[in-house]
């Protein structure tokens, strides 16, 4: 296949270029760098299967050549990046995603679009099911990013079903490894670098809010399969295993040796969710994925690689 990967030089968008050229492809990362950075990409330059191109996909997006999949996956995705950019963020939601479903009709493509946990707002259900149709507040501080998302969400299905194309939707919870940025604002990255600096760890809140975190492997391989399977309603590709921010802290600090503790700090951004927690049914019974890797294993190998950069 001949691939598109959008936000390609970002933390998941770089790891599928990896999958996507081990698996034998051709795949053209295109990124305008306001989140991402070329770094993630480095190493495969001279690879002759790969190209890299420097746009924003909220512009009309020109690809010479045929292709056989699009992956619209750029976007600001850590809170305090869509805070700062709620603009970007809305506009590579709604135009970008209709530039490259356009891209994708055209060139007769199949289409995926990265959706996520946050369409589920603060849910009101739990654990969430992809039948679930969320609590968002479209002006709240979050609504930048979810409603992008759901609207997103909304074109990718209108295209399927006008046009045919064939639209794949995952919605994808926490999802943390190498490639994060030091300085996303997400928790992991955070923690971790708060860790291996000794610094106290900054719980916001009373930390009893909830995640799930799932190893990017582990997302990988839910999204190829997505990618190569005949399903096109949204799928919840992430980690049940969930944990309160405190025990996440904990854990963080034991795997780290990190004697400085925990500090509580006000919340951070007004509606953080106070649960969240995929039910995988449906890619258990579709694709037959599930996630391989645990807390700990996964915590390891990222730990290993912000040690490179702390
Ligand atoms: N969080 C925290 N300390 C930090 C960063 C985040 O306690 O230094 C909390 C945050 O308030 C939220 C959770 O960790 O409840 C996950 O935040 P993240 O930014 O990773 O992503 P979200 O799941 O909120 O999109």
């Amino acid at each position: 296949m001949r691939v598109l990967i959008t936000g390609g030089a970002g933390f998941l968008g770089s790891h599928l270029c990896d999958r996507f050229l081990a698996e034998g492809h051709t795949v053209i990362a295109m990124d305008n760098l306001i989140t991402g950075n070329t770094r993630n990409i480095a190493h495969l330059a001279g690879n002759q299967n790969f190209s890299f191109i420097k746009h924003d996909t909220t512009n009309y997006i020109y690809i010479n050549g045929a292709l056989d999949a699009v992956l619209h996956f750029a976007s600001p995705a850590s809170p305090i990046d869509y805070l700062k950019l709620p603009i970007q963020t809305l506009k590579v939601g709604a135009l970008g995603t209709h530039n490259a479903l356009g891209l994708a009709l055209a060139k007769k493509a199949r289409f995926l679009i990265a959706s996520t946990s946050e369409i589920y707002g603060d849910p009101l259900e739990h654990p969430q099911k992809e039948s679930y149709a969320g609590n968002v507040d479209p002006i709240g501080p979050r609504g930048v990013y979810d409603e992008a998302k759901r609207y997103a969400e909304a074109i990718t299905m209108a295209y399927h079903n006008v046009h045919g194309v064939d639209t794949k939707i995952v919605r994808i919870f926490n999802t943390y490894g190498p490639r994060m940025r030091l300085a996303d604002g997400r928790v992991v990255p955070n923690f971790i670098a708060q860790a291996l600096r000794g610094e106290p760890l900054t719980v916001y809140g009373d930390g009893a809010q909830t995640r799930s975190f799932q190893y990017v492997s582990d997302l990988i391989e839910g999204l190829y399969r997505l990618l190569n399977s005949d399903y096109n309603q949204p799928v919840n590709i992430g980690n049940p295993t969930e944990m309160t921010i405190l025990e996440f802290a904990e854990a963080v600090n034991v795997i780290t040796g990190n004697k400085a503790g925990i500090i509580f700090k006000d919340e951070r951004i007004k509606g953080d969710p106070q649960t969240r927690q995929p039910d995988i049914t449906r890619a258990r019974t579709i694709l037959g994925w599930e996630p391989k890797v645990n807390l700990h294993e996964g915590l390891e190998k990222t730990v290993a690689y912000f040690r490179e950069v702390v």
